[in-house]
């Protein structure tokens, strides 16, 4: 049987490799190893892809949402809302800030935050609202846009796993007021290395994130902010330029490959496949679903040859960055889909043939369990 790789991160550099050489002796040869053409170059094309004005190519996905609450003044005694489940870094970003994140729990369709619950979670001293579109599934924007707009809030996407993901007409970065993607290697545009950026229309945003990425400083050795030093490398954005063009397709074999699990096991017994919301578009970082005997499930998966994975295994209030501050708190959406996931491999290293017969075996193998 043909040995399947739940991720394969050197794909995209086999695929492109004439191409990526190129870029990195074009970087090596300008001489600018930070800023510069390369970086210039795909910041715009990568605001152009995601059909905003803005890019700000930043260290990482972490700080590409870290930065923008921070440039909005969101700090101590402030509450930003996040999803009860997401990777851990949407909470981290805000504690980062020195605000307090208030979680909502899940929606136990789309597993994104529950949208019908977010009002309640306003208080007076919230400032920005961090929908994660989780696993490349969009939330739906319009309605909690306009929620935001008449609050005086900021919406700000984590779309760290979203790249291309469409709400309407919509792509993931022109949602909200303001986006953070990673470029970490294993999202769905990935660097060979840490990257991430901030995509906005907002002019005064973009400048002001851009200073504090640089410490604090527009014109060399004037610092007009307490900023940092959080930036996107020539290297890393001239790499991007090149898997930029073949973004699209990659995504569609996603789209493809999903369309083939949640075909062909549509009807297996006690699994629960993910939903996507009406009129959204998702990028399927990960094909996430769910089984009442998860461990029993991945156990059998993995000796009939099929890598899988957890995504995510504890829920944020329960780990130990969180729970003192948190794990009194309940939110059993979040809570069962971390004891039911189980992440099925998915991405452009696989042939629709590969996840015909991924299928197959999980089909199968959780009829016997
Ligand atoms: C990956 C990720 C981040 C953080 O990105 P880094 O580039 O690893 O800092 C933030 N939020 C979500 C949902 C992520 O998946």
């Amino acid at each position: 049987m043909r040995a399947y790789s739940f991720l394969d991160v050197g794909f995209t550099y086999r695929s492109l490799k004439a191409d990526l050489d190129a870029a990195y002796a074009r970087v090596m040869d300008s001489g600018m190893y930070i800023g510069g053409a390369a970086l210039d170059g795909f910041e715009a094309e990568f605001a152009a892809w995601c059909g905003a004005k803005y890019c700000v190519g930043l260290g990482n996905g972490l700080e590409a949402l870290v930065l923008p609450l921070r440039a909005r003044g969101i700090g101590p005694g402030d509450e930003v809302i996040v999803p009860a489940h997401t990777f851990i870094a949407t909470w981290l970003a805000v504690a980062q800030t020195g605000a307090t994140p208030v979680p909502v729990d899940a929606d136990p369709l789309t597993m994104n935050i529950d949208l019908g619950k977010i009002e309640a979670a306003i208080t007076d001293r919230t400032r920005a609202i961090m929908p994660v579109h989780l696993y490349g599934a969009p939330v739906q924007g319009e309605a909690l846009r306009a929620l935001c707009d008449a609050r005086g809030l900021m919406l700000l996407e984590d779309a760290a796993q979203a790249h291309g993901a469409q709400d309407g007409n919509r792509r993931a970065g022109a949602i909200g007021h303001a986006a953070g993607f990673s470029f970490y290697p294993g999202k769905n545009l990935g660097a060979f290395g840490d990257g991430g950026a901030l995509v906005t229309d907002d002019a005064e945003l973009a400048d002001k994130v851009r200073m504090l990425s640089n410490y604090g400083s527009r014109v060399k050795y004037q610092h007009d902010l307490a900023g940092g030093n959080s930036r996107l490398d020539p290297l890393q954005a001239a790499f991007l330029s090149v898997k930029l063009k073949h973004l699209e397709a990659w995504n569609a074999r996603r789209q493809d490959i999903a369309a083939v699990y949640l075909n062909r096991l549509a009807s297996t017994p006690d699994l629960r496949l993910p939903g996507v919301a009406p009129g959204t578009q998702s990028v399927w970082h990960l094909f996430v679903l769910r089984h009442p005997n998860r461990e029993a499930l991945r156990q059998a998966l993995i000796e009939a040859g099929v890598p899988v994975a957890l995504h995510y295994p504890i829920a944020n209030h329960k780990s130990g960055a969180f729970a003192a501050e948190f794990g009194h708190l309940s939110f059993p959406v979040a809570e069962a889909i971390c004891d039911t996931c189980l992440s099925l491999p998915i991405g452009p290293h696989l042939s629709l043939q590969d996840a015909e017969d991924i299928a197959g075996i999980v089909d199968q193998v959780t009829r016997s369990l």
